[in-house]
């Protein structure tokens, strides 16, 4: 084992995992002046928040904050003093304090105006160096020694790193893998006795088992307008039909109540409106005139505007068996059933549910069995939709863990 000692280790910082929320980590704890070495498995930092640039980098939301932590379901009692002291606002000024300007888009979501993460991670690194955080890529942190050191994995060596005055951990979820978030922190965490909630998908898409024909002829192509619901929630907006199933945030938004489902009973029925737009007694009366020896498929096309793929998703997932009145028609149109068989896994969803317990840190996410070890980001045990949520949540909880941890090391200096 070759053991490495950075000078001013005992003074330092270890932040472990350089996504966003460990770089945040590092650049609360670099401002106050104490020496950071962070450390990532990868041969660069950022690339999960590269990939979420691949869809323009929806950083947060604008909506006001009460309806903004709702979002987090059953960690939002949790979060709130958490994202109280970095609310969506903050968020905005630090992106446009590193030369990215943002713009709040048609749904409320926001985003940085290049519509992209690249120049903003190369402006959040730049400043990172400019403070002296030391980067040290190619470490794959495999846990602690018997006497508190960090074993790191480089180039096939084991490596033990001198115990830091505090550290983060910020390493992720699960999802995107080959971006360097595997989870097997888990394992590692695990052994020391820190209450870990497995991890499971969320954001994720639906599996169905769509005939081969409907497959053949309609994956790839989107289902809008439609409003999706299940389990008494209904969600306008959109999904594409896939090979496996279903895609896209209005079924993300529910994949959390989905996933319950199907772990109890094995499958789901996912019911689609697919004339969201029109109440049930206008649809029934624009249903309600001759069709003139056209198709059905011409009628509902000229009648009410159904596109072939939603023409189709009716007749597939009532068996063929469309009702000859206008009232019964409507009433398949607004409730079609989709029977869910399972979820797309977590290496391809966009985030992980699941992680360290809250209940395992304390208020400035201390673990609390394991001595000055913080944890920030995805790993922690909260879920969000998309729509900005996660980034906020993440970059909040690495400003503060390393608050806390500042705090507590001021007390101990
Ligand atoms: C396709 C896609 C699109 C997305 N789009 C959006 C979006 O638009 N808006 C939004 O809010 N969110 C989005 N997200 C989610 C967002 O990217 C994540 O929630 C966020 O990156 C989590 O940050 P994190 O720092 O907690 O973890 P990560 O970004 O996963 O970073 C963890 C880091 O730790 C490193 N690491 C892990 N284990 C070790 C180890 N043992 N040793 C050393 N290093 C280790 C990893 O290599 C990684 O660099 C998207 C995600 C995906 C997959």
């Amino acid at each position: 084992m070759t053991r490495i000692t950075y000078p001013q280790v005992e003074r330092s910082v270890a932040v472990i995992g350089g996504g966003p929320a460990g770089l945040m980590a590092a650049e609360v704890v670099s401002a106050a002046g104490r020496p950071v070495i962070l450390y990532e498995r990868m041969g660069t930092p950022g690339r999960k928040l590269l990939m979420a640039g691949r869809g323009g980098l929806n950083l947060t939301h604008s909506e006001p904050l009460e309806p903004f932590l709702r979002r987090y379901g059953a960690a939002s009692a949790w979060l709130r003093p958490i994202l109280e002291a970095f609310p969506p606002q903050a968020l905005v000024a630090w992106a446009e304090g590193l030369g990215q300007p943002t713009f709040v888009g048609s749904s409320g979501r926001v985003f940085p105006r290049a519509l992209k993460a690249s120049p903003l991670l190369r402006a959040w690194l730049a400043r990172l160096a400019a403070r002296d955080v030391r980067l040290r890529t190619r470490h794959d942190w495999r846990g602690w020694s018997a006497a508190g050191a960090l074993v790191f994995r480089v180039d096939g060596q084991e490596v033990e790193v001198a115990r830091p005055a505090a550290t983060v951990l910020a390493l992720g979820g699960a999802s995107w893998p080959r971006l360097g978030s595997t989870g097997d922190w888990t394992a590692i965490l695990g052994q020391c006795g820190v209450a870990v909630t497995p991890l499971g998908p969320a954001n994720c898409g639906v599996d169905v088992a769509w005939s081969p024909a409907f497959r053949g002829r309609f994956a790839g192509q989107p289902l809008k307008p439609a409003a999706f619901s299940f389990a008494g929630r209904t969600i306008r907006g959109e999904a594409v039909v896939t090979g496996y199933g279903l895609e896209g945030g209005a079924v993300y938004a529910l994949s959390a109540a989905l996933r319950e489902a199907i772990a109890e009973t094995g499958g789901a029925v996912l019911e689609i409106d697919l004339s969201p737009d029109l109440p049930a007694d206008r649809l029934i009366a624009k249903l309600d005139r001759p069709s003139r020896g056209q198709s059905r498929s011409t009628f509902l096309r000229k009648a009410i505007s159904l596109s072939p793929v939603a023409i189709n998703l009716l007749r597939e997932a009532h068996g063929g068996g469309l009702a000859d009145d206008p009232a019964g028609l409507a009433r398949q149109i607004k409730a079609v059933p989709v029977a869910l068989t399972g979820l797309q896994p977590l290496e391809r969803a966009i985030s992980t549910a699941g992680g360290v317990a809250l209940a395992a840190v304390d208020d400035g996410l201390g673990l609390r069995n394991v001595p000055d070890v913080f944890v920030a980001g995805e790993m922690l045990d909260w879920e969000a939709p998309t729509g900005g949520y996660l980034l906020q949540a993440t970059l909040a909880a690495g400003v503060a863990a390393a608050t806390a941890e500042l705090a507590r090391l001021d007390l101990t200096a």
